[in-house]
């Protein structure tokens, strides 16, 4: 078990901001122009902003008709889609209890928790996935405890959908990189449990995603045409590093990740998996035109119809970098249908996230009922309303 000092790397991603989003569109602003209930501050206009985002085109009808829209967007029948959330299931928390810190708040996780979080901030349905913080290297010295707490992972965050399947959703784990556990963890996720995708790392110990070791997973993950959620990790080559926080390395795991997964030909060979990437791609976002531009020829063969193409079919999710920064960078790359709302919690608060998204200004009504929960209903149609 390598696991370096929790305490250097810290809880997970980076930094926050503030509200706009009526600034958006002239569409927008005339309606809260016109309506003088328009709340004008904290939770309230935020849950208001939002239920404007929710509407989408209805919004951009004369503000009478508008308004009639928005009256019908509650909370609870077309709220926002999450694909960025954890669980920590008390058993997980329990095998690791001499690793994690005394003080971590998923310690009293609960589905509960997450219910209430979501609903003060207009958020549905969330997609559950484990916490890179308490998984560690758990799933990956291919051994029988690393199987079983996968499976026990796997059968807790069933057990919460079962019980709330309008509310969650699961990405299930795989004890990576054990390729026959995680093989038959697959077929079991899928075939009884029926989880919506996987919830996998973009590194594993000294692996990437693009290793030859995992081919068989991704082919087995292509047949089955799944959802993959890959949420950063520290690769061991990068853990510890002296004079240096260890906060960025989850950025540039995300950006190395895509690179493993490009260059071994998984992303060409493997076209029906939709991959889904965290913090609006990472580093990955900036870096994505010098991958495109300088890709080596000789392997041009792995990436038959290049770079550009495979980059475009990429999801990425918003959390912790609503900001103007990432958005924009991000949408340089792919078009608004690839881009899923996500908040990270419970590790971070929604304000964090959603405090940016509101200032933002470069999505128009639609694209933020696209964001908020249209592109998340293509990837998951049970849960269209
Ligand atoms: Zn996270």
């Amino acid at each position: 078990m390598v696991w370096p000092n929790t305490q250097k790397l810290g809880t997970e991603d980076c930094e926050p901001m503030r509200d706009r989003i009526l600034a958006n569109g002239d569409a927008a602003a005339s309606v809260s122009h016109s309506n003088s209930a328009t709340p004008t501050s904290g939770a309230s206009r935020r849950e208001f902003l939002t239920s404007l985002a929710v509407a989408g085109a209805g919004a951009m009808l004369p503000a009478s008709g508008a308004i009639t829209v928005i009256a019908q967007v509650t909370r609870s029948t077309r709220g926002r889609i999450d694909v960025h959330h954890h669980m920590a299931p008390p058993s997980y928390v329990k095998a690791m209890d001499r690793e994690i810190a005394p003080t971590a708040a998923y310690r009293n996780w609960s589905p509960a928790v997450s219910l209430e979080k979501m609903d003060k901030a207009n958020v549905a349905t969330s997609i559950l996935s484990p916490i890179q913080g308490l998984v560690r290297d758990s799933l990956s010295d291919r051994s029988e405890r690393a199987r079983s707490l996968a499976r026990q992972n796997n059968d807790y965050g069933a057990q919460v959908v079962r019980d709330r399947p309008d509310r969650f959703g699961l990405f299930a784990t795989l004890p990576m990189p054990d390729v026959e556990g995680s093989l038959k963890e697959i077929a079991y996720a899928l075939d009884t449990l029926k989880a919506d995708g996987f919830g996998l790392f973009t590194s594993y110990l000294d692996k990437w995603p693009g290793d030859p070791v995992f081919a068989p997973v991704f082919d087995e993950l292509n047949r089955r045409r799944a959802v993959l959620f890959f949420h950063p990790a520290h690769h061991t080559c990068c853990r510890d590093m002296a004079g240096l926080t260890g906060t960025i390395e989850f950025d540039i795991d995300t950006a190395r990740a895509i690179d493993s997964l490009l260059l071994s030909g998984t992303l060409s060979r493997c076209p029906d998996v939709k991959f889904i990437f965290t913090h609006a791609g990472g580093a990955f976002t900036t870096l994505a035109p010098r991958m495109i531009d300088d890709f080596p020829k000789r392997f041009a063969d792995r990436v038959p119809r290049g770079v550009e193409y495979e980059f475009k079919k990429l999801y990425f999710d918003t959390a912790h970098a609503g900001a103007a920064a990432p958005l924009d960078a991000l949408k340089d790359i792919v078009s608004t249908s690839q881009v899923l709302y996500g908040s990270d919690v419970p590790i971070r608060e929604y304000p964090l996230t959603d405090d940016k998204l509101e200032a933002y200004g470069g999505f128009s009504p639609a694209e933020w009922q696209a964001v908020n929960r249209g592109n998340a209903e293509r990837l998951f149609p049970r849960l269209k309303a």
